[in-house]
This record gives structure tokens, C-alpha cells and sequence, in this order.
């Protein structure tokens, strides 16, 4: 039987129900039609133009994105509206696009997860545990926080996590892991760390609730950061796209996983990166 992008769509949202999504969010089929016949799909964070192009020379009939393309009301399609560019060429090429969001930060596969694994927490936790009425089996939420097996400095807990993350394979892709930022002294003693990827200032409370010494995250703003501070939180900013990416290779791993799309083949965009220099 030939896979369809609602079929696609139906093994993501076995992990990450759509109603899952926040509100304000735009998740599922943003682009195209269910009922048409998958090959070849294109994973990425970010639909940039430049992977709608990778997508067309991949011959790929879908482009699964975290972020969705469509997010803020289109009000038009004009040639200097920046954000009605990638619709309208997916839609040239006659490529679908689904979205993934809210719901997928909440999954089991989530980014937070896997760099929690990474770094070896021990009773790792949800950081935010979402709780709702319906029959769940799923445990759901935003970010983790656990132990490290013993406290070390700040500097040195740094330093093991980049050494690890170079050498693991939660990126798909070799990516630059420049621009991380820190703050906070690097001789503090750390041992409770909390993660949260994609923009985390807002986590900030959360983590000073559960008593971490320091917040994995991308995109802390200035005042987040001061309140971090001030709670005597340290915090590292991997920077949005690093604090997400390694849940391309968790969702391609789940993907490759699925029998039922057994001969689709699958890959993770490699001109997708951090948009800062
Ligand atoms: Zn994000």
C-alpha cells in the first residue's frame, strides 16, 4: 500500500497528538493534501527556502517541520511579505508541509529528553508535567531536570557536555557549536540541571521552583536571564536552533522505526542551521 502524508502524519501524531498544541500554535498538514502519495520525505526545523529547494532536488513529497511555515495570519501573498515566500514556492512545487510543533516539545522524543539522556541526569522528571481530562496513556510536558551523579564546577560540567554532544549523534548534521552563551560563575558547584529546548526564558520560574543549578536552553531573553541570576540559576543558551536539532534525529529515528513506512526514504535537511552567523 502506498504511504499517504495522512498516513505520515497519523505516525507523528501517535507520539504527539495534534491537540496536544498549545493554543496560539498552527500544528499538522499546513501545506498539500493527506490523501497524496509519499517517497520521499525532508525533515528540518526551520522551512527555509533554501530547504524547500533541497527538498524539490531531493524529489521529496513532503517536508516535515517543527516550526510551522504558517504562524501568524498570512494577510498576504505579496512579493515583500517575507513570510508568504516559502508558501507560496511549496506550493509552486507542489510539495506538502507539516508541522509538528508544541505538541512534538511535548513528546517522548522531545529535544529536552535526549540531551538529558545525553548528559546522564539520573531521575529525570518533567520539568512541566501537562496534566488533561482525557484518557491519556502518554505522559506529557515542556523540559526535563535531574541529577548529574555528582556535583562539579559549572566550567567543567560545561565542557563534558559539549565534549559529548560533539561526539554523540543526537545532531543528524555536523553543526557549528559556536555561539553558545553563558552565564553565571563557572566555578558554582552544579548538580540539578534542568532542560528545556527552543526558547526557555519563560522556564526560568520552573527551574528555580525545582531548585536547579542550571538551565540547558536556547533564546533567553535579557530580563529572564537577570531573574536567573538573581535566583542563583545558572544558565547556558545553546541558542534556539542547537537547543532543538537533536529532535530531527530522534523524529527520523522514530520514522525509519515505523513499519508501516518501510520504503519511504527519509532524511534530515542539511542546509537547515542556526540562521545566526
Ligand atoms: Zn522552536
Amino acid at each position: 500500500m502506498a504511504v499517504s502524508v495522512g498516513l505520515v502524519a497519523q505516525v507523528i501524531e501517535n507520539i504527539a497528538p495534534k491537540y496536544w498544541a498549545e493554543e496560539w500554535d498552527n500544528v499538522g498538514l499546513l501545506v498539500g493534501s493527506g490523501s497524496k502519495p509519499v517517497k520521499r520525505i525532508l525533515l528540518c526545523l526551520d522551512c527555509t527556502l533554501e530547504v524547500v529547494e533541497e527538498a524539490k532536488a531531493f524529489d521529496a513529497q513532503l517536508i516535515l517541520a517543527h516550526h510551522p511555515i504558517i504562524f501568524k495570519p498570512l494577510k498576504n501573498l505579496r512579493a515583500d511579505n517575507g513570510a508568504a515566500q516559502v508558501p507560496l514556492r511549496i506550493l509552486q512545487y507542489d510539495i506538502a508541509c507539516y508541522a509538528a510543533h508544541t505538541n512534538l516539545d511535548q513528546s517522548n522524543i522531545s529535544s529536552s529528553k535526549v540531551l538529558g539522556k545525553l548528559l546522564g541526569l539520573e531521575k529525570i522528571e518533567l520539568l512541566e508535567r501537562i496534566y488533561d481530562n482525557r484518557d491519556d496513556q502518554l505522559e506529557r510536558g515542556y523540559g526535563v531536570y535531574g541529577y548529574l551523579k555528582e556535583s562539579h564546577k559549572f566550567g567543567v560540567v560545561w565542557k563534558d557536555f559539549l565534549d559529548k554532544l560533539k561526539k554523540s549523534r543526537v545532531y543528524a548534521q555536523d553543526y557549528e557549536l559556536s555561539g553558545v552563551r553563558l552565564a553565571g560563575s563557572l566555578d558554582k558547584e552544579i548538580r540539578k540541571i534542568a532542560i528545556v529546548n527552543g526558547s526557555g526564558g519563560r522556564f526560568v520560574p520552573k527551574a528555580l521552583f525545582k531548585g536547579a543549578d542550571l538551565l540547558i536552553t536556547g533564546d533567553v531573553d535579557h530580563h529572564a536571564l537577570l531573574d536567573a541570576l538573581d535566583g542563583s540559576l545558572a544558565i547556558a543558551d545553546l541558542g534556539h536552533f542547537l537547543s532543538e536539532a537533536p529532535m530531527l534525529q530522534s523524529l527520523y529515528e522514530h520514522l525509519t522505526a515505523e513499519k508501516a513506512l518501510q520504503g519511504v526514504e527519509i532524511r534530515v535537511s542539511s542546509v537547515n542551521r542556526s540562521p545566526w552567523l
